[in-house]
């Protein structure tokens, strides 16, 4: 592989690459390998400094463009971001270990999708008219000034993307924070927004852990935070935006039910199953970890599932055959491994998998366990990994309360052939993200976001312009002035 993974400086701040090397090394590894393929630098307080001024400056002449110029960056950032699909997807699969197979179709062209829908709509963001008889009420949609995106480390190239594009097309400026763990793909974005056409410092990455996070989401400099996390960071950032009474958008985990009835189609089912579980090794925050299976037809699921998982390509990820690659690193394979024994450990039926694959890198089998109760850990907690936990049941109240019984809200799915029925039950879920007849589809047109423990605000769609922007209300009298004295 030709691809160059150490960047020419850990962070990009006012619209060039930009190293700090008092910041705190950290490594970056090729999970299929365990190689070191980076060593960045974490932000030091310069760097923060550095990166919230250079967003401040550029953002007040952004948001005095047009819309429809800020939107032209935007799409030809899209488009820079299609024509490097390939070299954008094979970063992403340094950076992550997803499949090749999978980040071709994934990452990169979700980023691109959403900068073209968000520069599509940025020409269009206004304000109303409220006549009041001969006074009247105009609002204008104003951004909020300087947001802060914190990411995840399952999809990095789509958070940042996800993130920037409602942010800038509303004429905030961002600064960003990848994960730790997968820091490379943002960087790129950042270079290409600049090639776009986007100013100087409306765009900036700064690495780091936690620590980062928390000093950006604190800082008196910035209007927003946006987080794509876990729940207990979740209450974190949240607390902390609190006290400066920022707004946020949480998009955090989940623990999703996916119902599958006995007159659902049965490969249609177990695709949805392993799309909602297996898809990137199962670190997806809406999968379907409780698949619950009508009694019925239970067994014949299984069955199916168990030879559709034999066809799993299980391999080296730039490989396009292989379909299924490694956990992101040694501390989450572990965490999955720590669940997987629990499972067995509180009398889940193993059905396939369960083991680390004996090869470099964090390889662990794709797993299901079948008789799995509710009150399991497997069944209460956010694994992010590749198991899937099988629930038998019989009846539709009784299912849709079991489903229901969690901290959780994100996504919900159900499988059946029956109309009224998928309408009824999707209804009374307690989701944010749902699916009939299939799982995981999350196209830029469509709200994302969860409900519950699962997260506040969505991303995407027009509904995400509501949280990077704000109304100005402004009463115009047309006659005299009615004073009491
Ligand atoms: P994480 O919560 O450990 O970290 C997320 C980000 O927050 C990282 O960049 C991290 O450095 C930063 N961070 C950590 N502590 C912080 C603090 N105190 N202040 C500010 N920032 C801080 O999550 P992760 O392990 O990177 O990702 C997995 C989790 O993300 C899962 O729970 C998954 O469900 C969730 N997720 C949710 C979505 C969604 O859209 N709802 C998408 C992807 C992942």
């Amino acid at each position: 592989m030709t691809l160059r993974c150490q960047p020419t400086a850990s962070h990009f701040v006012n619209g060039t690459p930009f190293e700090d090397e008092a910041g705190a090394p950290f490594d970056v590894i090729y999970p299929a390998t365990g190689e070191v393929i980076a060593r960045l630098h974490s932000a030091t307080p310069a760097v923060i400094r550095a990166a919230l001024e250079s967003a401040r400056a550029a953002q007040a002449a952004w948001a005095a463009r047009t819309g429809t110029e800020r939107g032209r960056v935007l799409r030809r950032a899209a488009d820079i971001i299609r024509v490097r699909n390939r070299e954008l997807s094979i970063l992403e699969t340094f950076d992550t270990g997803k499949p090749l197979q999978e980040t071709l179709v994934a990452d990169a062209t979700s980023g691109a999708d959403a900068l073209e829908y968000f520069g599509g709509l940025a020409g269009s963001l206004t304000g109303e008219h409220i006549p009041l008889g001969a006074d009247f009420v105009y609002t204008v949609r104003e951004p909020l000034g300087v947001c802060v995106g914190i990411g995840a480390w399952n999809y990095p190239t789509q958070i940042a993307c996800w993130k920037a594009a409602p942010a800038l097309a509303c004429g905030n400026a961002m600064v960003f924070k990848p994960s730790e763990t997968t820091p490379l793909c943002a960087l790129w974005i950042a270079e290409i927004l600049i090639e776009a056409g986007a100013p100087a410092g409306l765009f900036n990455v700064v690495q780091g852990l936690g620590d980062v996070g928390a000093a950006l989401a604190t800082d008196p400099g910035v209007d927003k935070v946006s987080l794509t996390g876990s729940v207990p960071t979740g209450r974190k950032v949240y607390a902390a935006a609190a006290a400066g009474l920022k707004h946020v958008t949480m998009e955090l985990g989940g623990k999703s039910p996916l119902i599958v009835f006995d007159d659902a189609d049965l490969d249609d089912a177990v695709g949805g199953a392993i799309l909602g579980n297996f898809y990137s090794s199962g670190q997806v925050c809406s999968n379907g970890t409780r698949v619950f299976v009508h009694r019925r037809i239970k067994e014949a699921f299984l069955n199916r599932l168990t030879e559709r998982l034999a066809d799993a390509v299980i391999g080296d990820p730039m490989d396009e055959a292989t379909s299924f690659g490694p956990m992101v690193s040694a501390r989450q394979m572990e965490i999955v491994k720590g669940f997987i024994a629990s499972g067995t450990g509180e009398g889940a039926r193993l059905i396939t998998g369960g083991r680390q694959i004996d090869r470099p890198g964090y390889f662990l089998e794709p797993t299901v366990f079948a008789d799995v109760t509710d009150d399991m850990t497997i069944a209460r907690e956010e694994i992010f990994g590749p198991v899937m936990s099988v629930l038998d049941f019989e009846e539709e109240d009784e299912v849709i309360a079991r489903a229901n019984d969690t901290v959780y809200g994100l996504s919900a799915g159900v499988f059946t052939r029956d109309l009224t029925r998928a309408h009824r039950v999707i209804g009374r879920l307690q989701a944010g993200s749902c699916w009939i007849n299939t799982y995981n589809l999350a196209p830029v047109e469509a709200p994302f976001g969860g409900v519950k423990q699962s997260g506040v605000g969505r991303e995407n769609s027009r509904a995400a312009i509501e949280h990077y922007s704000q109304l100005k209300s402004v009463y115009v009298a047309m006659g005299k002035v009615d004073a009491p004295f």
